[in-house]
């Protein structure tokens, strides 16, 4: 029988698409990654997405309605955001757009209510909630591997910040297809681990959305700083110790409040050392607003940077980094 293409908007339990024997996609990644990143954005906007709407919203539409890149979609209804659920609506009157499933993260971390919708999700693909359990624990060892790569970055800096990045993004999805990306993660591994150990002059954090720039991570390495803590992207990788899917996904901070989130924030700045932290809001994201509680709650340096569509960091952006490391730099240097 031919694999079906499962794309999703946010992470969601992968291990019941894989269980199911579909391929899971993330959208994000289809959208971000690909040279049509602007005319997906374009064609959202013809087919009347608001101009001041958030670019992965857009991004994600114009990439299904342009590329077909899937055959049915997850939604999350509860535990992303608003704009997820208009899109979904969109999809429901456009021709063309392929059949939605909803998916719920209850908002009050509900274990019982969480099991009934991941059973839910199950059906709605032809498996159960019970293969899905063995595939998290056929995954430990990837899971793993990811733990490894994530210590590489901050204990040794073998393995660089945009490298991080790279890895934990993808592990969303697993590009698809977990095992041709375990032998990848082996080899990358391999060849990390005979770098030589080193230490960044400046130590930062990156928390929130991933970002939609395309060179922040080597202009920052350029200027001497590198990024030792991806928030999200290491949670998407789901670095927990745990016994069972329901609670793995009650691990996961992103779909929860902004508290969980701090508190996670907190333990691995405090644990690497971090010097100052970059929170990473994209224009038009509700999300913005928790930078409120992070510099009420964080005792560290924070820069709030804004991006909202895909390409460069732009000048005034490479202003606000300089003069960032600038004030991290002379706090190093002062002890
Ligand atoms: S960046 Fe914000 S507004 Fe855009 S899809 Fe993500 S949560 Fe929604």
């Amino acid at each position: 029988m031919e694999r079906e293409r499962i794309g999703f908007t946010t992470t969601i339990p992968v291990e019941i698409i894989l269980a199911a024997g579909d391929v899971p996609i993330d959208l994000n990644n289809i959208f971000v990654s690909s040279a049509d990143a602007g005319d997906f954005i374009r064609r959202a906007e013809m087919d009347g997405y608001p101009r001041n709407l958030c670019s992965w919203i857009k991004g994600i539409y114009g990439s299904v309605m342009m590329s077909a890149p899937v055959d049915r979609i997850i939604i999350v209804t509860e535990g992303d955001c608003s704009n997820t659920i208009s899109m979904l609506e969109t999809f429901q009157v456009m021709a063309g757009a392929p059949p939605i499933i909803t998916f719920n993260f209850p908002h009050n971390r509900d274990a019982s209510r969480l099991e009934v919708e991941m059973r839910r999700l199950s059906s709605a693909l032809g498996t159960t909630l019970e293969a899905a359990e063995e595939k998290r624990r056929a995954l430990l060892s990837l899971r793993n591997k990811l733990r490894r790569l994530d210590d590489l970055t901050w204990k040794t800096s073998q393995v660089t910040g945009g490298e991080n990045h790279l890895y934990l993004v993808s592990s969303s999805d697993f590009g698809g297809d977990p095992e041709v990306f375990e032998r990848r993660l082996d080899a990358f591994l391999e060849e990390a681990e005979k770098r030589p150990s080193g230490r960044p002059k400046i130590r930062l954090a990156f928390a929130g959305v991933p970002p939609i720039f395309s060179n922040l991570y080597q202009y920052l390495s350029d200027h001497g700083a590198e990024i030792i803590l991806n928030e999200m992207q290491r949670q998407f990788s789901m670095p927990y110790d745990c016994e069972s899917l329901v609670e793995q996904y009650l691990l996961y901070t992103y779909p929860y409040d902004v508290f969980s989130r701090l508190k996670d924030l907190a333990v691995e700045i405090k644990r690497r050392r971090v010097h100052g932290l970059i929170h990473y809001v994209q224009a038009f994201c509700h999300r913005g607003i928790e930078d409120i509680v992070l510099r009420h709650e964080l005792d560290i340096p924070i820069l709030t940077l804004e991006g909202d569509a895909p390409g460069q960091i732009d000048a005034r952006t490479r202003l606000r980094l300089e003069t960032f490391l600038e004030l991290i730099q002379s706090k190093v240097q002062n002890g």
